[in-house]
């Protein structure tokens, strides 16, 4: 008889758990405690960005997602394009830094690329004062919106995974699974409820090296060219584990610090995905605690916008939309948060920005 096993959240970490399971002959059911996922999966950029991963485990990982969300993407008839990222320099500190990654990961499909170069893979960098960027070859883009929808309904069909939407998990005691609709028994539980620290476990989770991450986002209106690689500004050289490898790092750093403070207080750096209607998203800011406001702030928003102008162009572009998003980040600096709070129940959180670089890299490792 095929094992079975309960999901809790139909996020990405909840939707990459299902899948590994299903992949491994898993009869598998999935709490959806809304009508449909609309926590951090559906609010980002779309970014699968190994760039951004450090060597070893947590780059492997996101190589891994990468090769499930691209014959997912085809099989499941889900756009993506594996359009590569590039970041852009400005000023002699920051090519400094894109010469030393390069330098620093001699196995990455890195290239530095000179300022012509650049004009002729991406329709909207600003070439003037452009002294170079490093483009990677490993980043792919999805429309979140779309992907996370459209997940589900091709599980079902090819691996018969079972959604219950509008049905919150209240409370695990194996075998029993209690819902708002009732119990249902099974022999493993995983648990994937993304902000969510309160209703299961909430005592682990009182006890975990986690907190909160509040970002704010916005959508530009559409362009008909497609963009090129997703673009990204220096100040996101400071953001990503990976780039620490650069020893100059430090000291574009300092420079930041004291030339952008509000950028610094606010967590801001500025970067720029294509979806498949050809509309904009941008951001981001990274405000942290444990009980994120939910007020978002023009001021952020205009910071955004303004370091946006400093690297990429966009004919005409208006905001058409701006929300926020939240994260569970890890305070200890680990890529990802497993717990097993009871026997066969599993935690899978904590994946910070870049849970759909790694989630389905991670559950797919977890259930081999
Ligand atoms: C603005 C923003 C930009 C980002 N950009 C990127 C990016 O470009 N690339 C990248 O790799 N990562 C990015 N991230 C990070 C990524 O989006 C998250 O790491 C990831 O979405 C987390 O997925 P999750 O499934 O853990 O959480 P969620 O997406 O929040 O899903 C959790 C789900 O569990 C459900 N749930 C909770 N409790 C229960 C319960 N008791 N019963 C039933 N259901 C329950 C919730 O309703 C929810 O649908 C970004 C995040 C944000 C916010």
């Amino acid at each position: 008889m095929a094992r079975n096993a309960i999901v809790v959240g139909a996020g990405i970490a909840g939707l990459a758990t299902a899948r590994a399971l299903a992949v491994q002959g898993y009869s598998v059911k999935v709490f959806e405690r809304n009508g449909i996922a609309s926590g951090a999966s559906v609010r980002n950029f779309g970014m699968i960005w190994p760039v951004g991963q450090p060597d070893g485990v947590a780059y492997e990982t996101a190589m891994r997602s990468r090769r499930i969300w691209e014959s997912l993407c085809r099989d499941a008839g889900i756009w993506f394009e594996t359009c590569g990222s590039l970041h852009l320099a400005y000023h002699e500190d920051e090519w400094q830094v894109l010469q030393e990654l390069k330098g620093a990961y001699p196995e990455r499909p890195l290239r530095l690329l000179t300022n012509g170069e650049v004009n002729k893979i991406s329709v909207n960098a600003v070439s003037e004062g452009l002294l170079g960027g490093l483009y990677s070859d490993t980043e792919m883009i999805v429309d979140p919106r779309d992907a996370i929808a459209k997940i589900p309904g091709y599980l079902t069909s090819k691996y018969a995974v079972e959604f219950h939407w509008n049905e919150p998990v209240t409370a695990i005691s194996l075998p029993d699974v209690t819902t708002s609709k009732g119990t249902y028994a099974t022999q493993e539980v995983f648990v994937c409820s993304g902000v969510d620290f309160e209703t299961l476990y909430p005592e682990h989770y009182a006890a975990a090296p986690i907190t909160r991450c509040k970002l704010q986002m916005m959508q530009l209106s559409a362009q008909e060219a497609r963009m090129g690689p997703a673009l990204c500004g220096g100040l996101s050289l400071g953001h990503y584990k990976s780039f620490e490898a650069a020893p100059s790092l430090g000291k574009l750093k300092n420079r930041y610090d004291l030339e952008y403070p509000e950028y610094k207080k606010y967590g801001i750096h500025v970067m720029v995905s294509q979806n498949q209607s050809g509309q904009f998203t941008i951001g981001d800011s990274h405000e942290y605690g444990p009980h994120p406001d939910p007020f978002d702030k023009a001021g952020i928003n205009k910071l955004i916008l303004n370091y946006l102008g400093t690297f990429a162009g966009f004919h005409n572009a208006t905001v058409m939309e701006s929300w926020h998003g939240i994260y569970p980040k890890l305070t200890n600096g680990e890529s990802w948060l497993l717990m097993r709070p009871a026997p066969g129940v599993t935690v899978v959180n904590g994946f910070g920005g870049a849970g759909m670089t790694l989630a389905f890299g991670m559950a797919d490792r977890l259930i081999d």
